[in-house]
């Protein structure tokens, strides 16, 4: 995610720009498959679906149970945990609080009806019980059928005007660690989302004076009132799209298909220019991009940007050098989150200090950006030392993300993430450094990296001891930097 705000102290002024976010094969190796179906209805902004998750066990355990998200529910009036934060709650808001929710209508296993329940920390867990155990590497399938409620709200999911955002809607599987399934709830902190990687197949009907940006391959088929679309993803974390009245500009690079869908953006020639540099430079960078297609949406959302494979949201509201930086943090998501996953609930910092670094290594050398690495890392260093300075918190990296406050977690995960990258760079040269982060992206591709993973890559692409300076970052107090 792309966050924007000011800070103000003293008689400095500091802004800071801060991110927040063919057929498939559906026996893939290891992969789950979701086959959806939904119909998006423009009078009740609802989306009715119908669901067939063939789910794989890739842990090592027998499972008796499956344990999918229901992060809509977090929209919910009485939701404990709020998708959306107090602070940007009234501008999120158009004409305040609107509620959303999922509802789960049924279950079905080989056409017969499956026993389910809605549990959780608030009520948006969906666990389905299995009545024969599922051994690793087996295979289930299950049919689902849900309707999502869509808040009216500039958020992940939400409509405003004619403008439908369609992120973390659908009932996603909970990753299963060690020690079970992770059925963390959606903070309002962050981005508080972790999965694996998985195909996808969309058929969306939705009245045809839209159209839909959607991830992966896609194509229209022409329906009389209504239109649909089929889209396919394969071998990724998650599915989002977006439902609007939008202009179009297309453009390719490497093989990728570069689409920009804008709203109002005076400047769309040069916003898309942008994603293409983006693409090339991280591309180049880090390793290849790979999806065939890759899909800014201008859209109505409270913060920058938000990031899903294939697929970015950037927000309808901001100039254009804020733009940009939302468009080069999000495609630097796409390395960092999207190919190479991290649990994002316990090491937020892994993705986006990583995107944060990244944004700035993509002003390093793209010069005509008018942005220079040593602006932005003193900058960076400004900003942490002031932040240091007015407030009391540790500097500890490594916390779940709801123990942050909005502010310190936006400081802690992106800012001193990214210094933490530039100390690791001084360390070991530019050399070690660019070939680590391509190994660190190769070693982990559709893959969860942890945090001893990341610094066992650089280690041995290096042949550094590596862990004390990431340490220090990690677990020391922010005075380190005095
Ligand atoms: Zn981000």
């Amino acid at each position: 995610m792309k966050r924007f705000f000011i800070f103000l102290i003293t008689v400095t002024i500091a802004l800071f720009a801060f991110p927040f976010t063919g057929c498939v094969k559906d026996e893939a190796i290891g992969r789950s498959f979701y086959d959806i179906k939904a119909v998006y209805d423009d009078t009740a902004h609802t989306l009715k679906c119908s669901m067939n998750v063939s789910y794989v066990n890739n842990s090592d355990a027998i499972l008796d149970e499956l344990c999918f998200h229901l992060y809509p529910n977090a929209y919910r009036k009485d939701a404990q945990f709020k998708a959306v934060e107090e602070s940007v709650r009234e501008v999120a808001y158009p004409h305040g609080e609107s509620e959303g929710r999922i509802d789960v209508e049924s279950v079905k296993r080989n056409g017969k009806d499956n026993e389910w329940s809605i549990e959780g920390m608030d009520d948006d867990i969906l666990v389905v019980a299995l009545t024969k155990e599922i051994e690793p590497t087996e295979r289930v399938a299950l049919d689902i059928d849900f309707t999502v409620y869509i808040p009216e709200v500039r958020h992940r999911l939400g409509w405003v005007g004619d403008t439908v955002n369609l992120g973390n809607w659908y009932p996603i599987a909970c990753v299963k660690t060690q020690s079970g399934f992770d059925t963390s709830p959606y903070y309002s902190n962050g981005d508080p989302f972790y999965s694996d990687c998985s195909d996808y197949k969309l058929t969306l009907t939705a009245p045809s004076a839209y159209t839909v940006a959607m991830p992966g391959k896609s194509e229209r088929r022409e329906n009389g009132v209504n239109v649909t679309y089929v889209s396919v993803l394969e071998n990724a974390r998650d599915y989002a799209f977006v439902i609007g009245k939008f202009d179009t500009l297309s453009t390719k690079v490497n093989g990728v298909d570069i689409n920009y869908y804008y709203l109002k953006d005076s400047d769309a020639e040069n916003t898309l220019a942008c994603a293409k540099d983006a693409i090339a430079f991280f591309s180049d960078k880090f390793g290849a991009y790979p999806y065939s297609t890759y899909n800014v949406v201008e859209t109505q959302f409270v913060y920058g940007g938000m990031e899903y494979p294939s697929l970015v949201y950037i927000s309808d509201t901001l100039n254009k050098s804020m733009c940009k930086e939302a468009v080069i943090h999000e495609t630097a998501h796409q390395w960092w989150y999207g190919v190479v996953g991290n649990d994002q609930i316990n090491h937020a910092w892994m993705d986006e200090g990583l995107a944060e670094y990244s944004t700035t290594l993509f002003y390093e050398f793209n010069p005509s950006y008018n942005v220079t690495y040593r602006q932005r890392m003193a900058d960076a260093m400004s900003a942490y030392i002031v932040y240091c300075d007015v407030t009391s918190y540790d500097g500890i990296m490594e916390r779940n993300i709801g123990e942050f406050s909005a502010f310190d977690y936006t400081y802690v995960t992106y800012l001193k993430g990214a210094l933490m990258f530039d100390a690791v760079r001084k360390t070991v040269g530019d050399e070690a450094f660019f070939r680590s982060l391509k190994n660190y992206k190769k070693e982990y591709s559709f893959k969860i990296a942890s945090v001893q993973g990341l610094i066992n890559t650089f280690e041995n692409t290096t042949g550094r001891q590596l862990k004390n300076v990431f340490d220090s970052f990690l677990y020391g107090e922010a005075k380190i930097y005095r």
